[in-house]
């Protein structure tokens, strides 16, 4: 009886230190927290600066994908996309033999713009420097250069105080080459253009490539992959989304990227100015690499013409998707 009472005193001990420990732990917690919470209410610069990150677009979502829809939807309303052929007359991206990326992303475009006007339900530009194409880009391009640069200017500062307040992660090193200066300024303009003219969808047309020693010999790795914002910024969700459904439809007629940085298909990135590096994209946006540039499929006439049909398909067909 003794040793049960004695057994008993014990465990009631254990008890009572057990729960006032939890108590003291929850305890701290609350003040813990109720400190923070004061701190940062107290701190009005804290407040601003906080004020100045949304305002450059960090922490909140600048689309969604509900409004996307009802526009979709809506039978008076067009959903405003902008497509933009990759690379320059002077810079024209991936070479293989006598073919330029630059020529394939025109030709892709072309038709995805050609496909999209039989949609009802988009509106649809092209952005690029080439004389011929109906868009306003060009001359926004032309006229307001100091204003993108300030805007570039201004975007990066801020990326920068979010990196040394350590808010944001330090910069990692794309797979991909990183933008010479004049390709830059176009793309800062583009996102600049978009932001500013209320599109809800940027595509950005491409063909991959990587750095190989001959350019008439083919490489090894094949497939598509998308390029998307990465989840600090704040066009990420909506991209993602239409991306994903993109990719879907890309899949049934053409395998993944096998390169190991592509594997998954659709790739987040901070650097790709494109997707809108330094947050610089207030609309969804995503870079479509439709298929390395030495792929054989693309190097017959007849063939390409095929290949880009169910190209577009794939790529109206997952927005539509995504949007339903
Ligand atoms: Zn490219």
């Amino acid at each position: 009886m003794k040793v049960r009472a004695r057994y008993y005193a014990r465990v009631k001990k254990k008890l009572i230190l057990l729960s006032l420990l939890i108590l003291c732990s929850v305890g701290f917690g609350i003040f813990h927290k109720f400190n923070k919470a004061k701190e940062f209410s107290l701190n009005q610069n804290s407040r601003n600066d906080f004020e100045r990150y949304i305002d450059a677009g960090y922490f909140l979502q600048s689309a969604s994908l509900s409004s996307l829809e009802e526009t979709y939807l809506h039978p008076e309303k067009k959903l405003r996309i902008l497509l933009v052929p990759g690379h320059t007359n002077d810079s024209p991206g991936a070479i293989y033999k006598d073919s330029k990326e630059v020529d394939f992303t025109f030709e892709l475009t072309e038709q995805l713009y050609k496909s999209f006007l039989k949609e009802g339900w988009a509106d649809v530009e092209i952005a690029s420097l080439r004389n011929e194409d109906v868009n306003g880009f060009r001359s926004f391009f032309i006229e307001k250069g100091s204003d993108i640069e300030a805007f570039e200017k201004y975007q990066k500062g801020i990326s920068e105080e979010l990196r040394n307040r350590l808010l944001v992660e330090e910069m990692e090193e794309d797979n991909h080459v990183t933008a010479k200066r004049d390709i830059a300024e176009l793309l800062y303009g583009i996102n600049h253009y978009a932001n500013k003219n209320d599109f809800d969808i940027v595509l950005h047309i491409h063909f991959n490539d990587y750095p190989r020693s001959d350019i008439n010999e083919a490489g090894v790795f094949s497939g598509y992959a998308l390029y998307v914002p990465d989840s600090i910024f704040s066009n990420s969700e909506v991209s993602l989304e239409i991306a994903n459904s993109i990719a879907q439809e890309l899949a049934v007629n053409y395998a993944t990227s096998s390169h190991p940085l592509e594997n998954k298909g659709v790739i987040e990135s901070k650097e790709l100015i494109a997707v809108g590096a330094h947050n610089t994209a207030r609309t969804p946006a995503i870079v479509i690499e439709y298929a390395y540039i030495y792929e054989p499929f693309l190097h017959s006439v007849i063939s390409r013409q095929e290949v880009f049909e169910t190209m577009v398909d794939a790529t109206i067909e997952g927005i539509r998707k995504s949007l339903e």
